[in-house]
């Protein structure tokens, strides 16, 4: 959705709120911390739930790397030995025009994954331990945008290899600078989304329109006005569905949404997700990348669209890595819309692991003799269907009211 420019933004006046007034944040106990360094991460994980951590560090000789820790709800905690340098696998440069070719992305996936040992392993004991019930939450804070739904799983011994975001339940995380986390849904908590959809979609997406009719829809006419409305205390909603051009870059000021800049998001507080879990679907390009800003604030804080709506107590949300295109942008709407109606109570995570799965079924490997262009045709909706992130708990449900007369 990259090139587009959008048409002149109309604002207009927020809705939904009724006569709701201010509601207290439910209390859920003591204020969890959000930051990777101080949280105390084994506690509290529900039965199959692996956590790992991705640390920015430096290598010997100071070039920028990671490590990883992983914790298990077992009690299992293993320290990875190795550091990592920082590997160049970001999907927004990649698939960009001019940049790598799609097999090419999934062969330096492939081939970058290869010799992670200690991760293979550790990620096959997780699976072994806890088989299709496994949900896997990566909380990243790197900055790097590695592509882990697309880590190569190299198996051994019987089990099948595959894209580590197709084989597993897998959902993200990162550490959020807040001095009220209290306000931000946890990453392991059963999130229930029941309620209606509010949505903003560009004109020009006219199938995205078309996506939401089963269901009960307040739309607004252009971001800053959906924005506005989600400002606004209110009754609960399912779901926050928002179809339009993104784009993204390290800097603050280079990043936007529908005609919305980050700098202008980064401090806003969207009071309509407070009262009860919301999932937040931004079915936009680069609406999911997150970057630390070394220019003008050099201070260490993760910032993008995806944070923005976590900090304001959003229960999941669905982004992007890279540039989608809009049919199959559109196309992942669909199916995530028509498998949450088919499968009520399966969470939004487990639905975008089956998606994702069925998308992956060719490795560049498969493709070896046939044609580039060709190959390339085969392997972009894979690259696509994986471009799409989910930051939040594994276990959010999301059920949205129908519109009447709809079933
Ligand atoms: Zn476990």
């Amino acid at each position: 959705m990259a090139g587009e420019t959008l048409p002149q933004s109309r604002v207009t006046e927020a809705r939904g709120a009724g006569d709701v007034r201010m509601r207290v944040v439910e209390d859920a106990g003591d204020p969890m911390v959000f930051d990777v360094v101080e949280a105390d991460l084994g506690a509290g994980l529900p039965e199959g739930m692996a956590l790992l951590t991705v640390v920015p560090v430096h290598q010997e000789g100071g070039a920028p790397g990671f490590r990883l820790r992983g914790v298990c709800c077992c009690g299992e905690t293993t320290e990875f030995a190795e550091v990592y340098g920082r590997p160049r696998l970001d999907l927004r440069q990649l698939d960009s025009k001019g940049g790598e070719l799609p097999a090419d992305v999934l062969s330096f996936m492939q081939v970058w994954s290869r010799p992670k040992a200690e991760l293979t392993r550790w990620l096959d004991r997780r699976i072994v331990a806890h088989g299709d019930r496994l949900q896997l939450v990566i909380w990243d804070d790197t900055g790097y945008r590695i592509p882990w739904e697309l880590f190569w799983l190299d198996y051994d011994g019987g089990r099948s290899e595959g894209w580590l975001g197709g084989v597993v339940t897998l959902t993200r995380w990162l550490s959020i600078r807040t001095a009220w986390p209290e306000t931000v849904r946890d990453y392991r908590s059963a999130h229930t989304c029941t309620g209606p959809v509010a949505a903003y979609v560009e004109p020009r997406m006219t199938h995205d329109h078309a996506l939401l009719t089963s269901y009960h829809v307040e739309r607004s006419d252009s971001m800053p006005a959906l924005a506005k409305a989600l400002r606004e205390y209110g009754t609960a909603l399912a779901l926050v569905y928002v179809a339009c051009h993104g784009e993204f870059g390290d800097q603050v000021t280079e990043s936007a949404l529908g005609g919305l800049p980050l700098l202008l998001a980064d401090t806003m507080k969207f009071l309509r997700l407070r009262s009860a879990a919301t999932m937040v679907f931004l079915n936009a390009c680069q609406s999911g990348s997150l970057g630390y800003d070394t220019d003008r604030f050099n201070d260490r804080v993760l910032r993008g669209f995806a944070e923005v709506f976590l900090r304001s107590g959003a229960a999941g949300v669905l982004a992007t890595s890279g540039n989608v295109g809009d049919r199959e942008a559109w196309e992942m709407a669909r199916e995530l819309f028509r498998h949450m109606r088919e499968h009520p109570g399966r969470p939004v995570a487990e639905a975008l692991r089956t998606l994702r799965a069925r998308a992956a079924t060719l490795s560049p490997a498969d493709l070896a003799g046939v044609s580039g262009t060709a190959a390339d045709a085969e392997l972009l909706p894979l690259l696509y269907r994986f471009m799409y992130v989910y930051y939040g708990s594994p276990r959010t449900l999301v059920t949205p009211d129908v519109a009447l007369g709809a079933s």
